[in-house]
């Protein structure tokens, strides 16, 4: 038997032994997944239990997520409520560990102990990892956002630049004042407008903007003194107008590249968070109550808003979420104090 061969009979091991604790008796069972991957999961959408290579044989892996594949068979949610998702998920992890102790199967967590997200200096220490992470992704968002909007002035520019060189090349008699003050007039508005973007990087090889803008201008001292010059201008200009055309491009790619990056980040902040509440929820429910092992086939079964209302706001989860507004306070604070904030609080 292969390493993926062994890791999808053992959760199946533990499929039955879930199933017959929780009494649910499926009609199909979850798809199962074993790959190189950053984290294990599970799928309700097409019901796939997925554990990464760096998973195999861990206990708390395989019952976190068959836990998810359970509580989603026995309540199919079309909103889901990531919180208490990973209620579930701890809470599997607590129920499995149980049920295979002296048993064939208890090797599963012979090297795990159990997870502690709800010892205070623990959770406290989540809390600020998540918030550093949230801060520093507002402040990396706006050095970008900055970086981009003076690019896109100084872009706007070079296009307004190249666009009325161009209608001056067009015109029969090749005015040189004309260009001369076009030229003049970008040095102008340019001055104090950071080319913060390296425009060129992203074209690759070749001539700088400003290279190319003083090519143009000896070209045209050239062609003042002998007129010969024209196919030269042309060139230069051509080459200019390639040089804003891609750096345009890129510029709209930037744009789409900026939004997306910061989508992602939203979501996977809203994950953290949430696994960090649903677990100490549920390890303060293993905690408090000494027939959590009876309790739970029943509270498998109970709805979103019950669990929420017992469980969430129980007041063993007071201390815990002092502990987020005060961190929370701290962050905000501190990051009015960098003046990422304008508004007061
Ligand atoms: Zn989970």
């Amino acid at each position: 038997m292969n390493l993926e061969e062994k890791v999808k009979s053992e959760i199946n091991c533990c499929i039955n032994i879930l199933s017959d604790f929780l009494e649910v008796k499926i009609k199909e069972k979850p798809r199962l997944s074993f790959a190189k991957r950053d984290l294990s999961g599970y799928n309700p959408k097409y019901k796939v239990i997925s554990i990464s290579e760096k998973d195999a044989g861990s206990g708390i892996s395989y019952f976190e997520e068959i836990s998810h594949f359970f509580r989603d068979y026995i309540f199919p949610q079309n909103e889901k409520n990531i919180k208490i998702d990973e209620f579930f998920g701890r809470l599997g992890e607590s129920i499995g560990r149980n049920l295979v102790e002296n048993t064939k199967f208890a090797y599963f967590f012979e090297n795990e102990k159990p997870r502690n997200y709800s010892n205070k200096d623990f959770f406290k220490e989540e809390c600020d990892l998540w918030l550093n992470f949230w801060s520093s992704n507002i402040e990396n968002g706006e050095i970008k956002r900055n970086m981009f909007n003076n690019s896109k002035v100084k872009m706007g520019l070079i296009t307004k630049f190249v666009y009325d060189v161009g209608n001056c090349l067009t015109n029969k008699d090749l005015d040189f004042k004309e260009i001369v003050k076009i030229v003049e007039n970008y040095e102008k508005c340019s001055k104090g407008v950071g080319f913060e973007l390296e425009f060129n990087d992203l074209v690759g090889k070749g001539k700088n903007f400003n290279e190319l803008k003083d090519d143009l201008i000896s070209c045209l001292e050239r062609y003042k003194m002998n007129k010969n010059n024209y196919k030269k201008i042309i060139n230069t200009y051509e080459k200019l107008k390639t040089f804003s055309n891609k750096n345009g491009e890129n510029l709209r790619r930037m744009k789409k590249h900026i939004k997306r990056s910061r989508l992602v980040s939203k979501n996977r902040l809203e994950d953290l968070y949430c696994h960090l509440i649903g677990y100490t929820v549920a390890e303060q429910f293993i905690k408090n109550d000494t027939e959590f092992m009876e309790k739970a086939p029943i509270v498998f079964r109970q709805n979103n808003e019950t669990i929420y209302n017992y469980y969430f706001l129980s007041d063993f989860m007071k201390p815990y979420y002092l502990i987020i507004i005060n961190s929370v306070l701290r962050k905000f604070l501190e990051m009015r104090e960098k003046k990422l904030f304008r508004h007061k609080i």
